[in-house]
């Protein structure tokens, strides 16, 4: 068997690379061990067009949001599903802090096709400090793509549930690389955080955090929008919402969960003024970085092996512009700016 691109790992940077391929009409095969809180899986699976507390907002962020909605729509229309829903995001004030903040950083921006300063007051939601609207967000409902583009692939006979064991794989002498019996021109890791158990691509500086994720029933909440207040609800089916989530960065293993949800609980509560009921509890690792940006690119000692990782928080919205722009990267040989380049990180590299 002899194959052009090998691709580890399917969560979000695994799909949008696979798709990408497909849509150019490569040879590919896509090995995934289906783990089932894989942060693609677990992903509450928000966007917005403006994020952190200094209100990031600007060209490359656009461009982002515009790769990503065309390339959902291709998807969808591929696998025959909606996955991609545009809402505006209701953000109430948690803290003072957060509000002083916000008047801070939002002043001197012109904000004003993404903000709405005067949204209309949400029934049900707690709201002393005062609110405001982000008009350009939305949500991917992660899981429904991840198993959309898995029965694509295998019906094209290009997916294996399978664990790689990279103690297998071996460099041919002609750039290429065997595995098992089969042969690949090219291998790409889009491992998550599991990159530290790759003995090629683990001197990365990653930074991974676990969260934890609730999925609660409030029928009483209009599901038309992304509600935050510290916590953020995202709308699903017949009154559930997905709320979280937590950030630990110490303790990654699931020991931890147990504070994380009562941190979530304590939010919903200072949050919501109506009954709900937790129905589920689940919990992921995201692959970020030190400096928190995506890291792409060749192995500097191997020029057929390629690494799409370090999406953190923001998956969503990152990968199908990096899957695209890692495409060029192979094919037409177009450079990777230092920013999102494995070159950053040579110095790390013993
Ligand atoms: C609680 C939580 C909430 C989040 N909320 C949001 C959100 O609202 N918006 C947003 O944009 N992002 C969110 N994220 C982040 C988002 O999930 C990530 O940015 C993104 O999904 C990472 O995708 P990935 O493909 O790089 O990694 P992963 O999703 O981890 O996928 C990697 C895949 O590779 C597999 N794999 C690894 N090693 C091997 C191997 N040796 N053999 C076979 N398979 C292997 C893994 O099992 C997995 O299936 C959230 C994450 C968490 C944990």
């Amino acid at each position: 068997m002899n194959v052009k691109y090998l691709i580890i790992g399917q969560g979000l940077a695994g799909s949008l690379l696979a798709f990408e391929l497909l849509k150019r009409g490569d040879d590919f095969l896509l090995m995934d061990d289906a783990e089932k809180s894989a942060s693609s899986r677990v992903a509450l699976g928000g966007f917005t067009a403006v994020y952190g507390k200094r209100m990031v907002a600007n060209e490359e962020m656009n461009n982002f949001i515009s790769i990503a909605q065309e390339t959902y729509a291709e998807i969808e229309n591929s696998i025959q599903q909606k996955v991609f829903f545009k809402h505006h995001t209701y953000q109430s004030f948690a803290t003072e802090t957060e509000k002083n903040e916000f008047d801070t950083y939002s002043v001197n921006q012109s904000l004003n096709d993404i903000i709405n300063l005067h949204p209309e007051e949400q029934a049900y939601i707690r709201n002393e400090l005062g609110a405001y609207e982000i008009q350009i967000s939305g949500r991917l409902d992660c899981l429904s793509l991840i198993m959309g583009i898995t029965k694509l692939l295998k019906n094209k006979n290009k997916y294996r549930e399978e664990t790689f064991m990279h103690n297998q794989l071996i460099g041919n002498g002609d750039g290429g690389w065997n595995y098992k019996n089969m042969h690949f021109e090219n291998i790409i890791f889009c491992e998550g955080y599991k990159n530290i158990d790759n003995p090629f691509f683990n001197w990365l500086p990653f930074a991974p955090s676990r969260g934890v994720v609730l999925d609660i029933k409030a029928p009483l909440l209009g599901q038309n929008k992304i509600l935050k207040k510290g916590i953020t609800l995202i709308p699903a089916d017949q009154g559930m919402f997905k709320a979280g989530s937590t950030y630990e960065r110490e303790d990654l293993s699931p020991q931890s969960d147990a504070a994380g949800r009562k941190t979530l609980e304590k939010q919903l509560s200072a949050m919501l003024n109506c009954t709900y009921e937790i129905v589920k509890q689940k919990s992921g690792i995201r692959p970020g970085t030190k400096d928190r940006n995506p890291v792409l690119g060749s192995h500097p000692d191997h020029p057929s092996m390629y690494i799409f990782n370090g999406l953190g928080s923001r998956g969503v919205i990152l990968a199908p512009y990096f899957a695209l722009l890692l495409c060029d990267f192979m094919q037409k040989h177009q450079e990777i700016s230092k920013k999102y380049s494995v070159q950053r990180f040579l110095k790390d590299k013993k």
